[in-house]
């Protein structure tokens, strides 16, 4: 009898679980769907101010006094940018979608970062170190992204004068997968180490380019892969970024 009771509770715990991640899920796919709407439907009317300040430029140039051509560069340069951030944001929302689970070498994929960001680490002189790393079950092209991202963030954030060594390790776990990426670059302080994975938020924003995007993407490729990401770092000294990659993707219901 006790038994019985026992089993009844579970089990209805295990609908209301079983509930809220499906709620999750549809709440997720609305923001998705929300991000990709604004960012669709506002590169129209952008499209139309980039090539109306672009014929004012070209018609009208002699009879514009120079501070009207300046203001009229600054339109353009916003609006360059805008585009920019609107295409970024649009990659957010689709990111994920037609996701195809496989067999992969994490080394092999360093490897062929290696030659994909290869511009990036010669101009740098970065040194990129890696041993150990697994085959793991996951989202191949999606996981390339994330690596390729922390990748060239820790190149990106160097500090000035100093050799850059960026090391990726990964430590087998119960039931999942961890995976570091260290860097010596400047490091973050404490107070930004979460607000840095949301969407738009950037630190030293007149001293490296950038959308703002990249680790919010990180975020949203390592919850597809049932995991967690986070950074660990010292001011000046470097930053490690940890990330986990569940073994058991079924797991892994949300983001879908
Ligand atoms: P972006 O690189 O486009 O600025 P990200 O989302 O990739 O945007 O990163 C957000 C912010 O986190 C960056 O603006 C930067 O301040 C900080 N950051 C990311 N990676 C590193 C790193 N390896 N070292 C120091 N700061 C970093």
């Amino acid at each position: 009898m006790q038994q019985r009771i026992l089993n009844e509770t579970v089990n209805q715990d295990n609908q209301k679980i079983l509930n809220t991640q499906k709620v999750l899920k549809e709440k997720n796919e609305e923001l998705n769907q929300f991000a990709h709407t604004i960012a669709h439907d506002l590169k129209e009317p952008l499209r139309s101010m980039q090539a109306f300040s672009h014929l004012t430029i070209s018609k009208y140039k002699d009879s514009i006094p120079e501070k009207g051509q300046e203001f009229l560069h600054h339109i353009q340069t916003s609006s360059e940018r805008m585009a920019l951030l609107l295409d970024s944001l649009l990659e957010y929302s689709q990111l994920g979608k037609g996701k195809q689970k496989s067999v992969f070498s994490v080394k092999e994929l360093v490897k062929e970062l290696e030659k994909d960001l290869s511009q990036l680490i010669q101009e740098n002189e970065a040194i990129i170190r890696y041993n150990g790393l697994p085959k793991i079950i996951g989202y191949e092209l999606e996981f390339k992204q994330l690596l390729q991202n922390l990748i060239a963030n820790a190149i990106k954030f160097r500090k000035d004068n100093e050799e850059i060594e960026v090391k990726i390790k990964a430590n087998e776990k119960d039931k999942h997968w961890e995976f570091l990426v260290t860097d010596n670059g400047i490091g973050i302080d404490s107070k930004h180490r979460e607000k840095i994975f949301t969407i738009f938020h950037r630190l030293h924003k007149n001293k490296f380019p950038g959308t703002g995007l990249g680790l919010a993407n990180c975020k949203k490729i390592v919850e597809i892969h049932g995991g967690d990401i986070w950074v660990d770092s010292i001011p000046e000294k470097g930053s490690t970024f940890y990330f986990t990659i569940s073994k058991n993707l079924e797991a892994a219901p949300i983001n879908e």
